[in-house]
């Protein structure tokens, strides 16, 4: 949906979209050439993406990602830090349990790394923010995956919305730990899926991760992270 461009601060909203979720990719640094693979990697790369074919759903990542592989190193755990805000109108602690329900939900689910909550004081890989609205109207959830020129990830952002737009109801509980889901997915490096049975679709109805959604967790993680682009 987003299409980040090279020191583009703030990609762009997605097209008419009303999806209620969003990833945005941001580059930390300009993409002048990834020495992470050589030519002869970064094809074979392509040919096993291109092999796993409609099982994974990976190759929608590089339409947001100008091509490179992007995901965290190899590590056993992920940071993330939520960041409550009591003063928000029709906040509730749920809010948090249902945000570390989305974490666990990615547990054991390809990627080798788990969500690890950590105190305000602690450095964070993922931060979880809350608001009322989102400013594009119609989206619920929002996460910005940094990487730098290695594709490998420096951070994630999430902001999830409790209200679609100012003029409706609260987002039900069950729909938000969904989108919560999602976003955890965006802040593994996960694209969109193009089915609807894939937790990563944008607008998915599926409370879980899918196999699919963890068949491209998987590939994702044993791919070497950096640029696909092949020189001329
Ligand atoms: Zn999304």
């Amino acid at each position: 949906m987003d299409t980040p461009k090279p020191q583009a601060p703030s990609p762009k909203p997605p097209n008419g979209s009303a999806s209620p979720a969003t990833i945005q990719v941001t580059q930390a640094t300009p993409p002048t050439e990834t020495p992470a693979l050589d030519m002869m990697a970064r094809l074979a790369t392509r040919r096993r993406i291109a092999r796993e074919g409609n099982h994974v759903y990976l190759d929608s990542l590089f339409t947001h990602t100008d091509s490179v592989v992007a995901r965290w190193s190899d590590r056993i755990s992920l940071n993330v830090r939520l960041v409550p805000d009591t003063m928000l109108p029709r906040w509730t602690p749920a809010l948090l349990d249902e945000a570390r329900a989305a974490m666990r939900a990615w547990d054991g689910a390809g990627s080798g790394i788990m969500f690890k909550e950590v105190g305000p004081s602690d450095s964070a890989d993922v931060t979880v923010r809350w608001t009322d609205v989102l400013p594009d109207s119609g989206q619920v959830g929002s996460t910005t995956l940094t990487w730098g020129r290695d594709g490998v990830a420096t951070g994630a952002r999430m902001t999830l919305a409790l209200r679609r737009n100012s003029d409706s109801v609260v987002v039900p509980p069950a729909m938000r730990v969904r989108i919560a889901i999602h976003e955890f997915g965006h802040a593994l490096g996960l694209p969109h899926s193009d089915s609807r049975d894939d937790i990563m679709f944008r607008n998915s109805p599926v409370p879980a991760p899918s196999q699919r959604d963890q068949a491209t967790l998987r590939l994702l993680y044993v791919l070497f992270p950096g640029s696909l682009r092949v020189q001329p």
